[in-house]
């Protein structure tokens, strides 16, 4: 399927088609000329401008590694107050000026901006491409300083909330079978500031056509608790009331499940948390999410269970991939709700939309609404994901370019080969 691409060469401002796997995103040569406040003009140059500057020189310090006590520190030992810590922590990201260099800083004094231009980094991130979808879904290229790429995703929805979701690794190491970020193996760590400027990307290049951009998901690129650390420090840095100011609620992490760093997670952030579950057997979690290995379902429901308990009004969103002939059955829909009794959870069940390479297919909507219908009279709070190109470009493990080698592909059970 095709995209909207704008090309980084920018020799011209034809748009052509590209990118087979995502799909659901169909060619729509009209939509990016119907997005009136980012101008395919202006978009071209926030691309030329990340693809032409590339990133700032690594020997400085990187501003947006450090939460707001390592800032006002630093700036200090450059004999500056903690006051103009503050300014400068609000131009990165309390006002709408989201500054990507020190010329764009406002309000702070002379010495302070030179000290910053000698001695910092603003941006860790350039665009290497935009693409839109027919349902206005952009997907964001981003080059790292080390000529990596990953991929965000910005979803504006009818409601008015718009969603960026973001990357914390190049790959992932979890080997998902269902998952086209899992081909790609682990590549590396996002840093802090990687993480925290996708999110002020998303602001920067789309506020003014969306509005407020309301909530983010840690569903891009990686497994988020596999790097725990600086997602902690990048969310933090989001939920912030001086600084991006999202609702920890509306940031969501979401994990495979690492039962260490989830009990980690739950004790430092009050960021929303949400489990991707996909199977009611340790028998087929173990084959399509092998972290189920380590950390089968019971111990993982169990530490749910234990650490939700002392949190005041917490939901878990359980997320389930339907894979025909998988994990679609009524006995799997009467499983899952024995799994969960206990735990104060919403389940969202999502589409598989089928990329290349991959065994799986999806279940068909009647058998969708057939096993939301069965959870919910059971009194669980259940919604489905529908099929849209923006949902599938949020979902855990739709991104990514998988290159020659890959992790194995497991053997499945004998009674599933059948389904696949
Ligand atoms: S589904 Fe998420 S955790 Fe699993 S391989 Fe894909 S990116 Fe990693």
């Amino acid at each position: 399927m095709a995209l909207i691409r704008i090309p980084s060469s920018l020799a011209t401002l034809s748009s052509h088609f590209h990118y087979p796997h995502h799909r659901l995103f169909l060619s729509h040569r009209s939509s990016l000329r119907s997005s009136p406040a980012v101008s395919p003009r202006q978009l071209l140059s926030i691309v030329a401008s990340g693809s032409q500057s590339g990133i700032e020189a690594s020997s400085k310090v990187m501003l947006k590694d450090m939460d707001f006590p390592e800032l006002e520190k630093w700036v200090q030992s450059h004999g500056f107050r903690p006051g103009q810590a503050m300014m400068l922590w609000k131009c990165l990201y309390g006002t709408n000026v989201w500054a990507h260099s020190h010329d764009e800083l406002e309000g702070l004094n002379k010495d302070f901006k030179k000290m910053l231009s000698e001695n910092a980094s603003f941006k860790a991130l350039s665009v290497k491409d935009i693409f839109t979808a027919s349902d206005g879904t952009r997907k964001i290229l981003f080059n790292l300083d080390d000529g990596m790429v990953i991929e965000t995703v910005v979803i504006p929805c009818s409601t008015g909330r718009t969603t960026v979701c973001v990357s914390s690794q190049v790959g992932c190491a979890m080997n998902c079978q269902f998952c086209y970020t899992g081909r790609m193996g682990l590549r590396k760590h996002l840093r802090t500031s990687e993480i925290v400027e996708q999110a002020v990307f998303a602001r920067r290049l789309f506020s003014s056509e969306f509005g407020s951009i309301t909530n983010v998901v840690f569903m891009g690129m990686g497994e988020p608790l596999h790097n725990i650390e600086n997602v902690l420090k990048a969310s933090a840095i989001m939920v912030d009331d001086q600084g991006l100011h999202f609702s920890p609620r509306k940031v969501t992490v979401s994990t495979s499940g690492l039962v260490p760093q989830i009990k980690h997670f739950l004790s430092k952030s009050n960021c929303a948390l949400a489990v991707s579950l996909n199977a009611t057997t340790d028998e087929v979690r173990n084959w399509i999410m092998p972290i189920n290995r380590k950390y089968n379902l019971s111990l993982l429901l169990g530490t749910l269970k234990e650490e939700i308990r002392s949190k005041h009004r917490y939901k878990v969103l359980f997320e389930y991939v339907m894979l025909a002939g998988v994990n679609d059955s009524i006995e799997d829909a009467k499983r899952l709700i024995e799994l969960i009794r206990g735990i104060p959870c919403k389940i969202n069940l999502i589409s598989f939309n089928p990329h290349s390479g991959s065994r799986f297919r999806p279940t068909t909507d009647e058998k969708m609404v057939e096993f939301r219908n069965f959870l919910a009279s059971a009194g669980c709070v259940v919604f489905m994901r529908p099929s849209r190109g923006d949902d599938r470009m949020a979902a855990c493990g739709q991104l990514g370019e998988p290159g020659v080698i890959q992790p194995p592909m497991l053997r499945p059970p004998p009674r599933f080969q059948m389904a696949l």
